[in-house]
């Protein structure tokens, strides 16, 4: 498969699942910019076809400058992964709103202003494909992260809506719903859940790898592979799902 000529947009695309889903979309031709607050972690990784570009995906107005200027470099963006998020979980008798809000505006809101600004590119040019990263705490609740699980469950319907709002045209809305993968992320989680259960850090890391029935973490890269394959030509009927990568967990 080639993806020469096209241009992708990667949020949260300088570090862990995003930074995979980057490489493997640039290996198959695509130029890519990725996105995320810290401009010095991206341009680390930058190069070879994957172009740096601060935006904060909370804040509308940055998404909308960001994506102006990334088709401005590149041309209209045809693939578009909204990836970045937040993982914390608290329990909702300690959630305050400014918890609640700072999951919500960079994993749901940040979803909905990346789309959405992609959107106009890919209804110009025809061809489209939006994968969104959600987990499979959007499928089942994750006990003790209840706006992370609400905030993933909402991506899911969104892109299942437009998945009905544009049928007929030639673009496609997935999600993705990763289990435990192998990223910073679970570095973090280890110490909140070792945190939430009084446990020890070797057995927090345990409890992720008993929840995989292959009994170990997932690799970035194989996230990656699934976007990938979306991308591509034989994927064009699959519009609208959630796509479980979580070693049989749910
Ligand atoms: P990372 O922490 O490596 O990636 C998160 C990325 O999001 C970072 O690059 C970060 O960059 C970016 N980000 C966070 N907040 C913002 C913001 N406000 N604006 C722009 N960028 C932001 O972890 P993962 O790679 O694991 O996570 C990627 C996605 O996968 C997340 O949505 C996560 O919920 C999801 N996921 C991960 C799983 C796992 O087990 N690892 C399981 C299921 C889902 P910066 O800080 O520079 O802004």
């Amino acid at each position: 498969m080639t993806l020469n000529g096209k241009h992708a947009l990667v949020t949260g695309g300088g570090t862990g699942i995003g930074l995979a889903i980057a490489r493997a979309l640039a290996t198959a031709g695509a130029q890519v910019t990725i996105t995320g607050r810290r401009l010095e972690v991206l341009e680390s990784v930058a190069g070879n076809s994957l172009h740096a570009l601060a935006m904060d995906v909370s804040d509308e107005g940055s998404v909308i400058e960001g994506v102006a200027a990334a088709v401005s470099a590149r041309g209209p963006v045809q693939i578009c992964i909204p990836n970045a998020g937040i993982a914390e979980g608290r329990a909702l008798h300690k959630t305050d709103a400014e918890f609640w809000r700072k999951i919500m505006s960079t994993n749901l809101d940040g979803a909905f202003f990346t789309i959405r600004e992609c959107l106009g590119s890919m209804r110009q040019t025809d061809w489209g494909r939006v994968i969104a990263i959600s987990s499979i705490a959007g499928l089942k609740g994750l006990k003790g992260a209840a706006a992370y699980s609400a905030s993933k469950h909402g991506m899911i319907g969104l892109i299942r809506a437009l998945s009905e709002d544009y049928l007929g045209q030639p673009l496609t809305f997935n999600a993705i719903c990763p289990g435990y993968v192998d990223t910073d992320i679970i570095t973090r989680n280890v110490t909140s859940i070792k945190e939430r259960a009084g446990v020890s850090d070797e057995a927090a890391r345990a409890m992720m790898v008993e929840a995989n029935r292959h009994k170990r973490l997932i690799e970035p890269d194989e996230v990656a592979q699934a976007v990938l394959w979306l991308c591509g030509p034989g994927s064009q009927s699959i519009n609208g799902q959630a796509i479980e990568i979580a070693g049989g967990q749910f």
